[in-house]
């Protein structure tokens, strides 16, 4: 079995409200809760950045502070003993490697920065927006059954795509979209959920 999981709001806080916090630049805690186009709003962030002049590597050394939420890293730990875990996000690798060694070093599937020649944001190359529902039906198609988690209107594909959808403290309008999936409040809840889904897979009682 294949765990796809997202990672900021379910594994680790929020990247880039944490850098917006921190360079007292607004425009960065924006999130696709306020702005529906992620393109858009990719690329307010970059301008963000620009108009100050940040490097990757000022960036960076406030991203890679970022801590995993308490247990998560046991979490995910006891889910690699059930199956292959893999973290698919629509964060950046250049912001989120250190946090996913510290979650225990599970594969990231996540987008990249393109930089300029003084190493500030240019712009981006997104591999995963729109692409998460092609990852998990590659696994499915090679004959993996896929639990995936997620918490936020962006991980609807993965949810949608999955054979078991697991929803994480959800927005509203997720949970609306998945009337009946099991939803977790916690970790502690949301490994009896993934638990459950391995059993059911291998008792072959999966709800269609
Ligand atoms: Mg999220």
């Amino acid at each position: 079995m294949i765990f796809a999981l997202d990672l900021e709001g379910v594994l680790a806080p929020e990247i880039w409200p944490i850098l917006g916090a921190h360079f007292e630049l607004p425009e960065l805690s924006l999130t696709t809760r306020d702005l529906g186009d992620f393109s858009e709003l990719m690329h307010r962030r970059v301008d963000a950045t620009r108009s100050r002049r940040l490097t990757l590597k000022e960036l960076q050394a406030v991203a890679h502070q970022v801590e995993p939420y308490l247990g998560a890293r046991d979490f995910l730990s006891r889910l690699r003993a059930l199956g292959q875990v893999v973290i698919i996000s629509d964060t950046f690798h250049e912001f989120s490697e250190p946090l996913v060694q510290k979650l225990g070093g599970h594969s990231l599937f996540a987008n990249r920065f393109e930089l300029d020649g003084a190493g500030t944001l240019s712009g981006f190359k997104l591999r995963i927006r729109g692409q998460k529902e092609r990852i998990v039906s590659g696994f499915k198609s090679a004959g993996f059954p896929v639990a995936a988690m997620g918490d936020s209107l962006n991980d609807l594909s993965l949810l949608k795509s999955c054979d078991y959808p697991v929803l994480f403290r959800p927005v509203d309008a997720l949970l609306g979209q998945f009337p009946g999936a099991p939803v977790a409040v916690n970790l502690d809840e949301a490994l009896a959920h993934m638990q459950a889904a391995a059993r059911r897979e291998e008792n072959g009682t999966r709800a269609e």
